[in-house]
């Protein structure tokens, strides 16, 4: 448990939350602000920072549950759309310092700005340079 992490305060029992279910590993509980009906989180148990420090096989337990969730909210509200929504650090919108995945349900005129024009593509070299750059640094799976 880290100190001063809401998350890991939620796991402990102390801090509240509304859960959804749980197992030794994961938990996914409402988001006390939601951006639309049903959003809700999916976190690892333990605590990693971000994305970067989790084990491969604590965010693949994350994302087992995800879909089990994603499902559920699906299945219960009946969004026109949903999002998968996965936060690495202040620049990419993140708040809480405990790695989570955001089940967010959407509606075509909800006003989140998460939707980016596709419109005018990049040029195609570009592209490949980055590919690539990103190549180079795959880690051995
Ligand atoms: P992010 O900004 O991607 O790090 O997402 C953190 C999310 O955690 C935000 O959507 C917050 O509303 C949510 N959050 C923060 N504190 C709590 C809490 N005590 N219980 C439930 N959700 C929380
Ligand atoms: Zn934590």
């Amino acid at each position: 448990m880290a100190p001063n992490c809401i998350f890991c305060a939620i796991v402990a029992g102390e801090a509240p939350c509304t859960p959804i279910i749980e197992d030794e590993t994961v938990m996914a509980f409402m988001d006390i602000h939601p951006a639309n009906e049903g959003h809700c989180l999916v976190i690892p148990k333990m605590h990693y920072p971000t994305l970067f420090e989790t084990p491969p096989e604590v965010f693949a337990a994350v994302a087992r549950l995800v879909v089990r969730v994603s499902l559920a909210v699906q299945a219960a509200l009946r969004p026109p759309g949903l999002n998968l929504l996965q936060a690495n650090g202040a620049a990419a919108g993140q708040s809480v310092s405990h790695v989570h995945v955001h089940v967010l349900p959407r509606r075509p005129d909800d006003g989140l700005a998460l939707n980016w024009s596709r419109t005018a593509p990049a040029d195609p070299a570009k592209i490949a340079a980055i590919a690539e750059q990103i190549r180079r640094h795959l880690p051995p799976a």
